[in-house]
């Protein structure tokens, strides 16, 4: 029997239904819709794609998305002061910086700039912060993501051995802690990890979250296990087609887990859709949401 395939996309639509109708309520009761921010700089490809579709998906749920798109040599210090802006702008309840920004920008220190009630993309030190005290405040949206579709599968989490296999601030480490606060007993892979497959092999809940593509061989899954595949990976076919695939072999591990994620129509629209989530979240506490 093949593992049952989880449909992220129909989650994502699901999810996105509910809040356009919770959104256009708060709407007509406070005179404006949540408002995101989304600030892209330079003109890396893969980043205007999940740009466009972020801005697609507020404007399908009635959200109000303020673009800044800057050319790839925007300074540190004009990108320091549009997000003071932003902080200040009472119609712009979220902030993204769209990552990575180019090399002669400092990452870290305009993500610390951004206020932490509207960073939602949870990457602020006070949210990641709260994330490892399990106070409450905005997670980040892919692992975000990944634990709402976990909480979707008729599976207890507690107790389970999950194996998160990389360690970025954006999806790994995050990801773990969120596991460790549902009782999984977790362990982070990553790059330095010798035998990987010893430890993929153990994994109740197996989270690939490394972009190499087809990292995860079926004999690298335990039979049964659920595995959730975050990667998204482009690579060029014989034919020379471009397509995009995860870090999970889908097609061999798909007889031997219990549940699948695929790529595309997983985790990724999941992602998107914690980002609006976020977003109305914060609008909520910011218009006084009893
Ligand atoms: P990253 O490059 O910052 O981190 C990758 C991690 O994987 C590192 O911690 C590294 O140690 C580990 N790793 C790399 N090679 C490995 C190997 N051979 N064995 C074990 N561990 C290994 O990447 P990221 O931002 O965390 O993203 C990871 C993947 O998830 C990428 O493919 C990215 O495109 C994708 N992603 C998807 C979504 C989504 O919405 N679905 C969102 C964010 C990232």
């Amino acid at each position: 029997m093949g593992a049952q395939i989880i449909d992220g996309k129909a989650t994502a639509q699901r999810i996105q239904t509910e809040l356009a109708q919770q959104v256009s309520r708060w709407a007509a009761k406070v005179g404006r819709a949540p408002g995101l921010a989304v600030i892209l700089v330079g003109d890396n490809p893969a980043s205007a794609a999940y740009v466009r579709g972020k801005e697609r998906a507020c404007q399908k749920v009635g959200m109000v998305s303020f673009g800044h798109h800057l050319p790839a040599d925007t300074s540190q210090q004009s990108l320091e002061t549009l997000i003071h802006q932003l902080n200040q702008d009472p119609e712009v309840d979220g902030i993204l910086l769209q990552l990575p920004v180019p090399p002669h920008l400092d990452e870290n220190t305009l993500l610390n700039l951004i206020d932490p009630d509207k960073d939602v993309d949870g990457l602020h030190p006070v949210n990641l912060g709260r994330l490892v005290r399990s106070e409450p405040g905005l997670r980040s949206c892919t692992p975000a993501g990944v634990m709402r579709l976990l909480a979707d599968l008729p599976i207890r989490l507690e107790g389970k051995y999950a194996v998160v296999v990389g360690r970025s601030k954006l999806v790994g480490k995050p990801l773990a802690l969120l596991l460790l606060e549902q009782n999984c007993t977790v362990t982070i892979a990553h790059s330095r990890t010798p035998e990987l497959a010893t430890l993929t092999r153990q994994a109740d809940i197996l989270v690939a979250a490394a972009g190499r593509p087809e990292l995860i061989t079926a004999e690298m899954v335990k039979p049964g296990a659920i595995v959730i595949d975050v990667g998204i990976n482009r690579v060029t076919d014989d034919n020379g087609n471009n397509h995009l695939v995860g870090d999970v072999d889908f097609a061999r591990v798909l007889p031997v887990a219990s549940h699948l994620t695929p790529v595309p129509g997983g985790v990724g629209p999941m992602t998107v859709t914690l980002l609006l989530e976020n977003t109305f979240r914060s609008f909520c506490r910011r218009v006084g949401e009893p």
